[in-house]
C-alpha cells in the first residue's frame, strides 16, 4: 500500500465519511478514525465479528447440478449470459452498494435483457419519494444539518445499526457552525418498538407497538397544528412539545417505517407533519439509508428515466417504473450485485426461489449467501478501496472514491460491462 493516505473516503456506509487516515505500521495497515464497520471493509473481516476474516471469491465459478467448479472468466461471463437470455423475467437485483459507474453498467444490462432493475432499497426509499410527489417539503445537505439543525428525531431508525458515525459526524455530537457545542447544542428525540442503545442519550425516547406508528405520527400532527389529537396516543405529546421547541429540525426515517402494510401513509405522514412545522419553523424530512452508494442509484434513475421507481424494461422502453417491491414468484433469472439478495430475503422467498431454481449470476467480492447458492460467481474488486469509483453520500454529494489496495479481480462496472459485450 502506498501510503500514508489522509483524508480518505470509506466505502462503509452511506456517510461516506472523508477523515479515514491509512498509515502503514510494524504490526501492518493501521486505519484511524474508522469505525468498525469501516475498519472491517478496509481489513477484510466480517462486519459484526470484526475479528474474523471474511472469505474473498477468488475466482470465477459455474454450479451444475449443484456441484461448483471453477472456470475461466470468459466461460462464466458466457454462461450468465445464457441464463439471462433464457429468462422470461429477468431481474437486476441490488446496486445499493454499487459505485455509479456500476450501476449504470447494470441499467444497460437490465435493458439489454429487458429485466427489471430492482434496488436492494426500494421499501425504504419508494415511500419516501412517493411523499415527497404530494407534499411540498425541502431537501437540505448533510453539512447544513451538522451547522443548523438544533432538534434532530430518528423514528424506526438507528443509525447505530446503520450508518455508525451518523451521530458524531452530522446528527447529534457534530460540532457546526451554529451547533458550536455538539451535544449541548441540540436536542435528540427517537422512535422505536424497542428500547434502543440511543435512548441513552435522547431527551425523549418513545417506544411504540408494531403498526401504530401511522397513529402517532398523526396524534403528534394534530397537536402540532393545535387541533387537539383525536385520541390520546402515548408519547404524542412529548414528542409534539418537542418539535415545538425546535427551530431547525431533521427527522430521519427508517427501515422501521418502511416494513409492512401502510409504509406510503406512514411517510406521507411524516411529510405532511414536517411540511406543517413551517413556516415558523425550518424542518426536513431524511431517509437514513445504509449502503454506500443508495442515493447514486436513485440519482441514476431519477435523471436517466425521471422516476425513482424500479424500471421493469420488459414492459417497453422507456420501462414502466414501479413502487412495489418485485414479485418474486414470478421471477425466473436474477442478476445481484451490490447486495446479498439471499441474506434479505425472507426465508419462505429464498426456499422459494431454491426450490424452482431460479439461476442466479452473483457479481461482487465476497462469498456470500447469494455467491454460496449462485449458479455463475464473478468475482469484483471492492470499490474505493483496491478500484477507483464515483459515489453519493446519502445527501446526494457526489464524491470520487480512490483506491488504497492493488484489485485482486476488475471492478464490477468492468465485469458488468463485459457481459454486455458477450451478449450484443
Ligand atoms: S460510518 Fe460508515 S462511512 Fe463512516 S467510517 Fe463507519 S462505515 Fe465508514
Amino acid at each position: 500500500m502506498p501510503g500514508p493516505w489522509e483524508s480518505h473516503i470509506c466505502p462503509g456506509c452511506a456517510c461516506l465519511c472523508d477523515d479515514i487516515d491509512l498509515v502503514e505500521a510494524e504490526q501492518g495497515v493501521t486505519v484511524h478514525n474508522v469505525c468498525a464497520w469501516g475498519a472491517a471493509k478496509f481489513l477484510g473481516t466480517k462486519k459484526f465479528h470484526p475479528g474474523e476474516p471474511r472469505r474473498r471469491l477468488t475466482a470465477p465459478f459455474i454450479r451444475h447440478r449443484g456441484r461448483r467448479r471453477e472456470v475461466g472468466e470468459g466461460e462464466a461471463l458466457k454462461r450468465a449470459v445464457e441464463l439471462l437470455a433464457q429468462a422470461r423475467r429477468p431481474v437486476v437485483f441490488g446496486l445499493t452498494a454499487s459505485g455509479c459507474r456500476a450501476q449504470e453498467a447494470a441499467m444497460a444490462l437490465a435493458r439489454r435483457f429487458r429485466a427489471r432493475l430492482e434496488p436492494a432499497d426500494l421499501h425504504l426509499m419508494a415511500p419516501y419519494y412517493q411523499a415527497l410527489l404530494t407534499e411540498e417539503i425541502y431537501h437540505a445537505p448533510l453539512d447544513f444539518l451538522r451547522d443548523e439543525a438544533d432538534t434532530v428525531i430518528y423514528w424506526g431508525a438507528n443509525p447505530l445499526h446503520a450508518c455508525p458515525r451518523h451521530l458524531t459526524r452530522y446528527a447529534f455530537f457534530a460540532r457546526g457552525r451554529f451547533t458550536e457545542r455538539g451535544a449541548e447544542d441540540r436536542r435528540l428525540a427517537a422512535v422505536d418498538l424497542h428500547r434502543t442503545e440511543l435512548a441513552r442519550f435522547c431527551q425523549v425516547f418513545v417506544k411504540t407497538a408494531p403498526g401504530r406508528d401511522l397513529e402517532l405520527i398523526r396524534a403528534v400532527h394534530d397537536l402540532v397544528a393545535g387541533r387537539g389529537a383525536a385520541q390520546a396516543v402515548k408519547g404524542a405529546s412529548r414528542l409534539a412539545d418537542f418539535l415545538r421547541q425546535g427551530e431547525v429540525g431533521v427527522i430521519f426515517a427508517g427501515r422501521g417505517l418502511a416494513y409492512g402494510e401502510g409504509a406510503r401513509a406512514r411517510f406521507a405522514a411524516l411529510a405532511a407533519l414536517v411540511r406543517d412545522l413551517r413556516p415558523e419553523r425550518r424542518y426536513f424530512l431524511f431517509p437514513l439509508a445504509s449502503d454506500f452508494n443508495s442515493a447514486g442509484l436513485y440519482h441514476l434513475l431519477l435523471t436517466r428515466l425521471g422516476s425513482p421507481g424500479a424500471p421493469d424494461f420488459r414492459e417497453g422502453d422507456p420501462p414502466r417504473c414501479h413502487w412495489e417491491p418485485v414479485d418474486w414468484g414470478e421471477v425466473d433469472a436474477v442478476l445481484v450485485t451490490g447486495a446479498d439478495l439471499f441474506w434479505l430475503l425472507p426465508e419462505g422467498t429464498r426456499r422459494e426461489l431454491s426450490r424452482r431454481q431460479v439461476p442466479v449470476v452473483a457479481v461482487g467480492p465476497w462469498e456470500d449467501r447469494t455467491a454460496a447458492q449462485a449458479a455463475v460467481g464473478l468475482p469484483a474488486a471492492l470499490e474505493g478501496i483496491e478500484v477507483e469509483e464515483v459515489a453519493c453520500r446519502q445527501d446526494g454529494l457526489p464524491l470520487f472514491l480512490r483506491p488504497v489496495l492493488p484489485a485482486p479481480a476488475p471492478a464490477a462496472h468492468q465485469v458488468l460491462t463485459r457481459l454486455l459485450e458477450i451478449s450484443a
